[in-house]
């Protein structure tokens, strides 16, 4: 923590958007205290660590504004729901969250948990028991009686998984109120729920306008901010109106969503990298041809509106999905920031801007996390090459050289392979064995989106 440090020769990215700059980051204190072409140590004795990044991008850590550190690459929400242990799954986590920092994370929003059991992750990273990103969470993800996004496999009441159900205004005001004491950082909400009967209408709004701005204002005026999970234009023009701090996905925005959102300015997390693996290698996981063309148009269908939003001035932030077997830790955080190229339009700058300054937002770190700027917290990269030129250099871990959490430099040994945990997975007996796939081989299997949050 108090090493001074001088990185050398890099190519600077701000984090912020300005263009690259050849030069030198100071770290004192863990805290960067100097950068650009004359940045250094001083006259003084002070004692400082050189490090040599000729070649490479110096720039923020990532910041994953969704990731679900408890569900350890889960096939299903059965297998989170049933196979999961309290104490272990947050053991498990521990390792992941290293998966996290080698793979160039700094910072990560869990939003909801099994057994809320991130939120002791988080205090054992802050207390240095075990390492890994920075971390802030909500617990259980609050949703009413109708539903979310996981049909009957939800009880009436209470807790399933990482939702809790909340039957009542009492029921609310209670419920957010006992997560803010156990710790929350948000509160996290399925505004969107799916209808097994009328799973056509895909998903729907499962909240009253009343509804939501109780718990919002129970929230707020315990200094907590709120996150929702919102799926079509209803729930995100009524997450926006009645107060939501960050909204993911906000798909299927009309023109009163849009407004809504730009009205307020709330940051917008698609959290799209999901869809963009089934689009980019569904074909190596045996999808539907039909299918992936349904994934890519959930991207394609939002890309304007959602462009919108950004040019109006709504900050977007990068989510990966992490924690399902389409996004497994460690693999995946960059690939939001190409999602924003490719469909958005962004430069890449802008993209690393919506993953480090922006993704502080996610951390209620703005202004002190994610910019390599003086005064700021040292989460530092260095990538090998021009990551500004190329965003899928930050996808191999092999090119991540360095990472520093505060001015402290991690350890990215790779770490030792798991062995399975019995009873962990959701059991199956595999494909069906068809006629048509004993002629034909295998067929695709079914798979939809609603499964998944
Ligand atoms: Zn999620």
């Amino acid at each position: 923590m108090n090493e001074t440090i001088l990185i050398e020769n890099g190519t600077i990215l701000d984090g912020n958007g300005a263009p690259p700059v050849q030069g030198s980051v100071l770290i004192r204190g863990g805290k960067i205290v100097a950068v650009g072409a004359g940045a250094g140590p001083g006259p003084g004795p002070e004692a400082v660590r050189r490090i040599d990044a000729t070649g490479q991008t110096v720039m923020p850590g990532l910041i994953d504004a969704h990731c679900h550190l408890s569900f350890d690459d889960a096939g299903s929400n059965a297998e989170i729901f049933h196979q999961r242990r309290d104490a272990l799954s947050a053991l498990v986590a521990a390792y992941n969250a290293k998966k996290l920092l080698r793979a160039g994370v700094t910072g990560f929003l869990d939003p909801d948990s099994t057994f809320e059991n991130m939120l002791d992750l988080r205090d054992a990273i802050e207390a240095g028991v075990t390492a890994g990103p920075r971390m802030a969470c909500g617990a259980y993800a609050l949703i009413t009686g109708v539903g979310g996004t996981a049909g009957r496999l939800i009880a009436d009441e209470g807790v399933t998984g990482y939702y809790k159900v909340v039957n009542s205004r009492d029921e609310i005001v209670r419920e957010v109120r006992r997560q803010v004491k156990i710790g929350v950082d948000w509160i996290k909400v399925h505004v969107t729920g799916i209808i097994p009967r009328q799973a056509q209408r895909g998903e729907v709004c499962v909240w009253t306008a009343d509804e939501l701005k109780l718990l919002c204002d129970t929230a707020h005026d315990l200094n907590t901010p709120v996150m929702g999970h919102c799926r079509g234009a209803d729930a995100t023009k009524l997450a926006a109106e009645t107060g939501f701090d960050l909204i993911f996905h906000a798909t299927g925005m009309d023109d009163a969503a849009l407004q809504a959102v730009i009205d307020r300015k709330v940051p917008l997390a698609p959290a799209f990298t999901l869809q963009a693996n089934i689009v980019d290698y569904g074909d190596r996981l045996g999808t539907d041809r039909e299918l992936v063309a349904l994934f890519e148009r959930e991207i394609t269908d939002s890309a304007d509106t959602i462009k919108a939003a950004y040019r109006a001035g709504v900050p977007l932030l990068c989510g990966s999905e992490s924690g399902f077997s389409l996004v497994p830790y460690g693999d995946w955080h960059w690939k939001e920031l190409e999602v924003f190229v490719r469909y958005f339009d962004m430069s890449p700058l802008e993209a690393i801007r919506c993953a480090t300054a922006e993704g502080a937002r996610a951390l209620r770190m703005e202004g002190r996390v994610g910019q390599l700027t003086p005064g700021f917290e040292a989460d530092i990269l260095c990538v090998q090459g021009r990551v500004d030129r190329d965003l899928s250099l930050l996808g191999d871990s092999d090119n991540i050289r360095r990472v520093f959490l505060a001015g402290v430099e991690q350890d990215l040994t790779p770490l030792p392979p798991r062995k399975p945990i019995p009873g962990w997975r959701l059991a199956g007996m595999g494909s069906m064995l068809t006629r048509e796939v004993a002629l034909r081989g295998p067929q695709a299997e079914p798979f939809t989106v609603e499964e998944l949050h």
